[in-house]
């Protein structure tokens, strides 16, 4: 099967999902092309590492880094450009065909946003844009004939397996979490936990903000509201299931009692390359599940009490508006401080849920009132955090 070539836009190209993305490129016998990336501050040394590429734009979204950026180490055909307007002439740039949107935390709000905006195929591995304003995006897709495509892996897993039957013939969507570095802790553990533990993932290597999430279980908590709204479905069709081998990647129930998986080792360039190549499957690089070996595949409820994340997941999935902004930045800031040894590990959901409960929910904000509330969530964490 011919498979004309992509053109791709990659937000955030230092990043863990960025580099991952590279690499899918670079393997793809020329099914992908690098037509532009950003970086925040790696600046130089994505510049390096995508020279063979030759991008037609490059875009310094850290001004400083950006200003300090030698340009003549730059191909003469690569245009160097700066901040927002960088992003949105990049992202609406006529020959870009699916913009991967890679971008950590909240940052990648506004570049999604000019991406759908822009009418164009987004890769999404940036959960925050849903988490944040996710009735707001799909309903600015739709609009403009933009499709979003999941990279998170449980919901590159969960878009396989519908497609195993109709959306009226779900039953349930179940994501599947390792369980994180401290699934076995006990609570007097996890008051104690330090840095050092939180960022020792067991099955996935992950950027540190990701890696904290996974811990608390707050990312598999992002993960419910992603894909409440990526999905469209209610909060009671979506459940969470311990599986430590990070195998199984999601699964769908359909009403028949069916139960649909999608299996792979834990390697983001399977979900990376089935976003950029569908509604096609190619040949890639990624690792592949050898069953010649024995393979156990465990699975078992969440424990809600040392993890309460997830209630708060579930419950901010269910309120929509102003609600999925405020958990997200509370929890970035939050992170933060128990980075810089400022907060301990079971306070980041503590604090997180008594931003939520202060706020003034609104249940149809704009765009600016999310990324207001944004600001606010984070002022009132480091308040949290002085007293
Ligand atoms: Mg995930």
């Amino acid at each position: 099967m011919t498979f004309a070539s992509r053109n791709l836009a990659i937000l955030g190209a230092s990043g863990s999902i960025g580099r991952s993305t590279l690499d899918v490129v670079a393997a793809s016998e020329g099914r992908f092309q690098i037509f532009g990336l950003t970086a925040h501050r790696q600046l130089e040394e994505i510049v390096q590492q995508t020279r063979c590429f030759v991008p037609q734009i490059i875009v310094g979204t850290d001004p400083d880094a950006a200003a300090a950026f030698d340009t003549s180490t730059l191909h003469k055909q690569t245009k160097l450009l700066k901040g927002a307007e960088g992003i949105q002439e990049l992202v609406t740039d006529p020959q870009v065909d699916i913009v991967v949107a890679a971008i950590v935390g909240s940052a990648g709000l506004t570049g999604t946003w000019q991406a759908v905006d822009a009418g164009k195929t987004v890769a999404l591995a940036n959960k925050e844009s849903l988490v944040m304003g996710g009735p707001l995006l799909m309903d600015l897709a739709a609009d403009k004939g933009a499709t979003i495509l999941p990279i998170d892996s449980e919901h590159s897993a969960v878009f396989q397996a519908l497609q195993a039957g109709r959306q009226s013939e779900v039953q349930r969507i179940i994501l599947t979490a390792s369980g994180g570095p401290f699934r076995n802790f006990s609570q007097d553990d996890l008051e104690k936990a330090t840095v050092a533990q939180a960022l020792n993932h067991p099955t996935w290597k992950m950027g540190p903000k990701i890696t904290v999430d996974s811990a608390t279980m707050m990312n598999k908590a992002l993960e419910i509201i992603e894909a409440r709204w990526l999905f469209d479905l209610p909060t009671d069709k979506i459940e969470v299931v311990i599986h430590p081998q990070s195998i199984v990647h999601s699964l769908v129930e359909f009403i028949d009692g069916s139960i649909v998986a999608q299996l792979s080792p834990p390697d983001m360039r399977l979900p990376i390359q089935y976003a950029l190549s569908y509604p096609n499957r190619t040949q890639g690089s990624a690792d592949r599940l050898d069953l010649r070996q024995s393979l156990q595949l465990d699975f078992h409820p969440p424990d809600l009490d040392r993890f309460p994340a997830l209630s708060l997941g579930l419950e901010v999935a269910q309120a929509g508006g102003t609600a999925g902004a405020v958990l997200n930045a509370a929890n970035e800031s939050a992170v933060n401080y128990f980075l810089d040894g400022k907060l301990r590990f079971t306070e980041i959901v503590s604090a997180c849920r008594d931003v939520l409960e202060k706020h003034t929910f609104d249940a149809n904000p704009s765009l600016e009132a999310l990324l207001k509330i944004d600001a606010w969530a984070r002022e009132e964490i480091t308040k949290w955090v002085s007293t």
